[in-house]
């Protein structure tokens, strides 16, 4: 059985974080939400706590996770090396959407990392999973609660959905502010690489740090084992339709109507008189993809339609964030290039 207990997101009740916390100790699994999306957490420094959160989402063990601390001090008890860049980006942006990479202690549990000499920590601006972390006393490892490959969950209910029955407990603090992930930021070289974009943007950590690199080199996926594998993925095939190509979109959605239910989500409204064609219209914002293109993808795909078209939109600052994620659900780029 999973409990859920509600929680109010600014000042969570302290008899449920300490349950929770105690679950945490315990080395057993809590999901909670943070600023971006939900995650999935147990005491980092316990191997054992720490493989029940592989096998809860059917997360492949290459695929390494990020620790969450509660202040600059519990940062010590995972990582060393600290550089004066990466403590001026804690300055800057925790509590905040930014992970960075950086030298891993020996005493974090070895799975949280895949092997890899590093350590991915955030402090995330969120009541709940704050005092959660405090309470518990130690850093919590904590991936997306999401069942491996699907979409990220904004939701309790999503992580309900996937998850119910496998985890101990989920503290709801309602609908997540961001709706996508962190960014990584790799601090282990130099100049810093961005891993994989999120919320902070390129321009704000060059603003804080001068020259930060962007990448998808071979050599930087390796490094980043997550990023290779199949993520944000529905049942139904994603076909997503790049920024400026409006006038393809209703063709597209004619054409996938012919073999069954066709599902659409975008900023443009498309009208198409098919009761096998189910639409969700966002804002163009990026801040309005962020926040709601999980749940939409999810709702959708309730519908059970054997494709779901996405309009994309414009790739600048945050909105690439939200870009990374629809190419990487995608498994048609439309037009083809
Ligand atoms: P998730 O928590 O599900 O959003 O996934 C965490 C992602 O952070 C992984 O897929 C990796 O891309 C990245 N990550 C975690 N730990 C490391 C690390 N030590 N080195 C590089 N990337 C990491
Ligand atoms: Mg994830």
């Amino acid at each position: 059985m999973t409990q859920v207990i509600q929680l109010d997101s600014e000042q969570p009740a302290q008899e449920a974080i300490e349950r929770a916390a105690s679950i945490i100790r315990n080395g057993d699994l809590v999901a909670f939400p943070t600023e971006t999306v939900y995650g999935l957490g147990a005491n980092a420094m316990n191997e054992s706590a720490v493989g029940k959160i592989f096998k809860a989402k059917g997360r492949p063990a290459d695929n390494p996770l990020i620790v969450h601390v509660c202040n600059r001090e519990m940062l010590d008890i995972i990582a060393s090396g600290v550089s004066k860049t990466a403590e001026r980006l804690i300055q800057k942006f925790w509590p905040g959407p930014l992970t960075l990479v950086l030298e891993r202690k020996p005493e974090v549990a070895r799975s949280v990392s895949a092997g890899l000499p590093t350590v991915a920590a955030r402090m995330p601006r969120n009541a709940i999973a704050l005092e959660l972390i405090r309470a518990s006393r130690t850093p919590i490892a904590a991936p997306s609660a999401n069942a491996s490959g699907k979409p990220s969950p904004t939701t309790a209910t999503h992580v309900l959905d996937d998850l119910g029955g496998r985890i101990d407990m989920i503290l709801d603090g309602g609908v997540t502010n961001i709706g996508i992930e962190s960014t990584v930021l790799d601090m282990t070289t130099d100049p810093p690489v961005i891993l994989r974009p999120g919320w902070v943007t390129q321009d704000m950590l060059t603003e804080v740090v001068g020259i930060v690199e962007r990448t998808a080199s071979a050599e930087e996926l390796r490094r980043s084992p997550g990023t290779r594998h199949r993520h944000y993925t529905p049942h139904a095939r994603v076909i997503l339709i790049e920024h400026g190509s409006t006038e393809i979109i209703e063709v597209v959605c004619r054409e996938h109507l012919k073999d069954g239910a066709v599902g659409f989500i975008g900023h443009n409204q498309v009208t198409i008189d098919d009761v096998l064609f189910y639409s969700i219209q966002l804002g163009n914002r990026p801040e309005d993809y962020a926040h709601s293109i999980y749940s939409a993808l999810r709702e959708l795909d309730s519908r059970n339609p054997h494709v779901i078209v996405v309009e994309g939109i414009n790739d600048d600052d945050e909105g690439a964030a939200v870009m990374d994620r629809l190419r990487r659900a995608a498994s048609e780029l439309m037009p083809r290039s």
